[in-house]
């Protein structure tokens, strides 16, 4: 437990040069209401990442370990309970201020809103797209409004963004259908879209890109705690990605559950995803 050392913590101890993709791992599953086990996710990307069953290149040409601007961090260092959230927010707001972008590693989805509430102190305007089987807009759940099921509620209520989108959604019931007209929710549910369909063609950014790995389709992401059928492919996430309106500015991949995963197949997509990811902020984020 790194206890109250972590707010004397920076992230120049670790090198992290400017204008750089900082890669930060939140090993956090207190807030999942089902099953634990996502605190371990973050471990499992770097590995798949470093796997030599595979290279780093990326679709766009560019190679993940070559690039000097990227930056693999530690994990953060959490402390039990609520307070984690502080920590995390405060650790992202420092990356942020020290002039560098982030890809966050969950954990479970309640880490969204820290790394959101951190953004919007360093931009305006941002619209989020959240892609995921579930819309995560419970009010509470189990009496806890800090839950897995529920930051996109805690961003809205905040006012946090601009504009938030979600792709893959196939589990509404009545409470998130009302949240989600009570917020403005732009729901594009799974059962109606289809990848030629897009994303809204007056999407702009700065983007914040917040990739629940449920959103895929259990066939070829079956590490995760709510496995749940009809989601996407990895191809259409991938397709989706890089029609991303620039700039995409930060992102997470949360929700990988290594306790669940077959053969390393989801934390297999994680780190293809991660590797996708950073290279399309890399390109958005001139030196
Ligand atoms: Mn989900
Ligand atoms: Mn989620």
């Amino acid at each position: 437990m790194a206890g109250h050392d972590s707010t004397s913590r920076t992230f120049a101890h670790e090198g992290l040069a400017e204008r750089s993709i900082a890669v930060l791992g939140i090993p956090w599953d207190e807030k999942s209401s089902y099953l634990r086990g996502a605190a371990a996710g973050p471990a499992h990307i770097r590995q798949a990442l470093h796997s030599s069953s595979s290279n780093t290149a990326t679709e766009s040409g560019l190679d993940f370990s070559d690039e000097q601007r990227i930056r693999v961090l530690a994990d953060l260092d959490l402390e039990a309970g609520d307070v984690a959230f502080e920590t995390i927010e405060r650790s992202i707001d420092e990356v942020l201020g020290a002039g560098s972008r982030v890809v966050c590693l969950g954990g479970d989805h309640s880490v969204t809103l820290p790394i959101v509430r951190a953004h919007c102190r360093h931009f305006s305007g941002l619209t989020i797209v959240h892609i995921d089987a579930h819309s995560d807009l419970y009010d509470e759940l189990d009496g806890d409004r800090l839950s897995h099921a529920c930051p996109f509620s805690r961003i809205m209520e905040e006012g946090l963004v601009a504009r938030l989108v979600q792709l893959g959604i196939r589990t509404l019931n009545e409470h998130q259908r009302q949240q989600a007209d009570r917020f403005g929710v732009e729901v594009l549910e799974m059962s109606r879209w289809r990848l030629e369909d897009g994303l809204p063609d007056d999407l702009e950014g700065p983007i914040y890109l917040s990739l629940d790995l449920d959103a895929l389709d259990p066939a070829f992401a079956p590490g995760v705690s709510h496995p749940e059928p009809g989601g996407l492919s990895t191809r259409e996430l991938l397709d989706i990605l890089q029609t991303l309106p620039s700039p995409l500015i930060g992102a997470d991949i949360v929700e990988l559950n290594p306790l669940r995963d077959v053969h390393d197949l989801t934390a297999r997509v994680a780190a293809k995803m991660l590797k996708e990811i950073a290279a399309r902020m890399l390109q958005d984020f001139p030196a």
